[in-house]
C-alpha cells in the first residue's frame, strides 16, 4: 500500500488549508445546544457557500464527489485548524445524508440531501430505546400503518440534539410476526409533528446533549418511509456503518492534537515525585510515548479502512475496530491529562477544560454502539468467530 498522497492530494490539502484558515470561525462553539443550533448552521452554510459541503457525496446531490482520501484530508486540515465541532449538523451530514444517498427515493433525496448540505436543517438519530438500546433489534416504539400514514407511539431515548432538530432517522417497530430483526422500518420523522414531546436529559459533565422523546399518535406519511416497510433493519445497519466509519476521522486527529498540547502542558507542570517537570518523569514520559505510538497505530488502521471503503460504498466492520482503539486511547489520553494538571484537573472550566473532556471521554466508550457489542462484531464478522447469543 502506498501512504503517500498524491500531486493533487497535495494541492488539494493546501488548498483546505487556505480556505480554512481563512474562513473557520475563531470563536468558541456556544455551550448549550439552543445557542449552538444557529452557529452550527451558519458554519455549515459557510461551508456550502465556499463549496466545501459534503466532500465526497456525489456531485449530483450538491456534494464535491471527490474521494475518500480527499474527505479524509478536509478532517485532518479540519482538526489542525481548530475549526469547531460540527455539532448539531453532525446526524445529517455523517449518517442521515450518507444513508439517504444510497437507500432514500428520488424524492427523498431531492427533499433533503440540499437541505442538509447547505446547514438549513438540523437532524437527529431516533434508535435506542429505554429497553432497546445494544440490542437494537429489540425495539417496540409501534407503528400502525393507518391509510397514507403510519401512527407512532413509543418512546425513545439518549437522542443527541432532539431539542433543536427538524428531522429524525427514526426506527419503529411495523410488524411483530417475524424475528427480531424483521418488522422494523427506518422512517423519516418531523420533529415538529403533533404528539412529538422533547425532554432534554442533564449529563455528569452538566450539558444536556441528549434527550428522551414520546411519540402519541404521531402521524408520519408512509413516503417517508427509507427502504421498504418491514425492511428498515438493513437500512439501519448502513447507518451504523456510516456513523462508525469515516465520521471517526476528525475525532481521531482532534485526539492526536491534544495528545500533543498535552506534551506541551507536561514541559510545565511538576512531577508526581516533585523532581523536575512532568515530562521529565519517567513513567509519565513512557504514558506519553505509548499514547504517540498508538495515535500512529491509529492512523495507519484509518488509512487502510479508508482504502478498503475505496472499494466498496458502504462502510463494513473495519469501523468497529477503530471505534474500539479510539475510545479506549481517549479515556487514557484524558486520564492522563488529569494526572498531569494535579489538583487543577478537578475545577471544571479550566486548562482547555481537560476535567470535562474526561468526564465526556467515557460516553465514546458507549455511543454510537458500546465498546463490548463493536468487539462482538469484530469478533464474528472481521475474525470469523461463532456468533454471539
Ligand atoms: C454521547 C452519547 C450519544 C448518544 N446519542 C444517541 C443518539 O443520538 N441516538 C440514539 O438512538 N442513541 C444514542 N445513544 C445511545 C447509545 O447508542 C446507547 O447508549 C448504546 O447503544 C448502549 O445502549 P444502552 O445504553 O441501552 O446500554 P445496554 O445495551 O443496556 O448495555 C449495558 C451494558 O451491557 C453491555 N452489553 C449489552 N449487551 C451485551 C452483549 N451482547 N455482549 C457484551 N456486553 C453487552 C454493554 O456493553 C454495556 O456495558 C447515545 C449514547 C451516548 C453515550
Amino acid at each position: 500500500m502506498d501512504l503517500d498522497v498524491t500531486p493533487e492530494e497535495r494541492r488539494f490539502r493546501d488548498e483546505v488549508r487556505t480556505w480554512l484558515h481563512e474562513n473557520a470561525p475563531k470563536e468558541p462553539r456556544p455551550p448549550t445546544e439552543a445557542e449552538a443550533r444557529p452557529f452550527d448552521l451558519a458554519w455549515q452554510r459557510a461551508q456550502f457557500d465556499g463549496g466545501w459541503a459534503g466532500v465526497s457525496w456525489p456531485k449530483e446531490y450538491g456534494g464535491r464527489g471527490l474521494s475518500l482520501i480527499q474527505q479524509m484530508i478536509w478532517h485532518e486540515e479540519y482538526a489542525h485548524a481548530d475549526a469547531p465541532y460540527i455539532g448539531s449538523c453532525f446526524v445529517g451530514i455523517n449518517h442521515a445524508g450518507p444513508t439517504l444517498i444510497t437507500r432514500g427515493s428520488d424524492e427523498q433525496k431531492a427533499c433533503h440531501l440540499p437541505r442538509i448540505l447547505a446547514g438549513e436543517v438540523v437532524w437527529c438519530q431516533g434508535f435506542s430505546e429505554p429497553g432497546a438500546g445494544s440490542d437494537l433489534a429489540s425495539l417496540s416504539t409501534r407503528a400502525e400503518i393507518d391509510g397514507d400514514d403510519l401512527v407512532v407511539n413509543g418512546q425513545k431515548i439518549w437522542t443527541s440534539f432532539a431539542d433543536v432538530a427538524d428531522y429524525q432517522e427514526l426506527l419503529v417497530r411495523t410488524n411483530t410476526d417475524g424475528g427480531k430483526h424483521v418488522g422494523i422500518t427506518w422512517v423519516i420523522g418531523d420533529m415538529t409533528l403533533p404528539g412529538v414531546e422533547v425532554r432534554p436529559i442533564r449529563t455528569m459533565d452538566g450539558g444536556a446533549e441528549f434527550c428522551e422523546v414520546f411519540y402519541t399518535d404521531v402521524r408520519i406519511p408512509l413516503a417517508n418511509v427509507v427502504g421498504e416497510v418491514d425492511d428498515g433493519w438493513s437500512v439501519a445497519m448502513s447507518t451504523l456503518g456510516f456513523e462508525r466509519g469515516t465520521a471517526f476521522t476528525a475525532r481521531q486527529i482532534a485526539v492526536a492534537r491534544s495528545l500533543e498540547k498535552l506534551m506541551t502542558i507536561a514541559k510545565d507542570r511538576p512531577s508526581p515525585s516533585g523532581v523536575g517537570t512532568a515530562f521529565d518523569d519517567d513513567e509519565i514520559a513512557m504514558r506519553l510515548a505509548r499514547l504517540r505510538a498508538e495515535v500512529t497505530a491509529m492512523r495507519a488502521m484509518t488509512l487502510a479502512a479508508i482504502s478498503r471503503a475505496c472499494r466498496s460504498p458502504v462502510p463494513g466492520p473495519e469501523g468497529s475496530m477503530l471505534k474500539i482503539f479510539l475510545a479506549d486511547l481517549e479515556v487514557r489520553l484524558r486520564r492522563l491529562g488529569l494526572e498531569i494538571l494535579g489538583p487543577d484537573g478537578l475545577v471544571m472550566g479550566t486548562a482547555a477544560d481537560w476535567p470535562n473532556a474526561y468526564l465526556r471521554s467515557h460516553a465514546s466508550k458507549i455511543g454510537g454502539g458500546t465498546s463490548e457489542i463493536q468487539r462482538n462484531i469484530v469478533g464474528e464478522r472481521v475474525l470469523g468467530l461463532p456468533k454471539h447469543r
